[in-house]
């Protein structure tokens, strides 16, 4: 299964970056503010981030995974986790997890393994790649 995780590439190309993940994991794609949505590039950080699922900290950048062995029941229990981590606040975990899985899957599945990305707002746009072995 293909899956969103943090990465340091291409980290600079814009001024707004940051990286504050542990550099491999699983990141998730929370809803964006309204303040944000007006300013992506704005105070808050969280309509140009992903998310991380252990961390529970933003990165602008991230990277595309296979991971094979991965299944669909691990990666909702994964995101469970977090949700429980973030005690379920009501604006972060509006969306149900099946819902936001769905999404993270149908999204990785758009682009090839080792494709480096930034969000903006509900895009993701293509910043470069690591190579399928990524
Ligand atoms: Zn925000
Ligand atoms: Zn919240």
């Amino acid at each position: 299964m293909r899956v969103f995780v943090a990465t340091s590439a291409t980290q600079g190309t814009r001024a707004s970056d940051s990286m504050r993940c542990v550099d491999g994991e699983l990141v998730w794609l929370r809803d964006v503010c309204p303040a944000s949505r007006r300013r992506p590039d704005g105070p808050c950080e969280c309509g140009r981030s992903f998310s991380g699922l252990s961390s529970n900290n933003y990165t602008t950048t991230a990277v595309v995974r296979d991971i094979p062995g991965l299944t669909r029941t691990e990666y909702e229990a994964a995101l469970t986790a977090s949700f429980d981590a973030q005690e379920w606040c009501p604006c972060c975990t509006s969306r149900s997890v099946e819902e936001v899985i769905d999404e993270l899957i149908r999204l990785a599945g758009v682009f090839p393994a080792g494709a480096v990305l930034e969000r903006r707002i509900n895009d993701l746009n293509l910043r470069g790649s690591l190579g399928s072995g990524a």
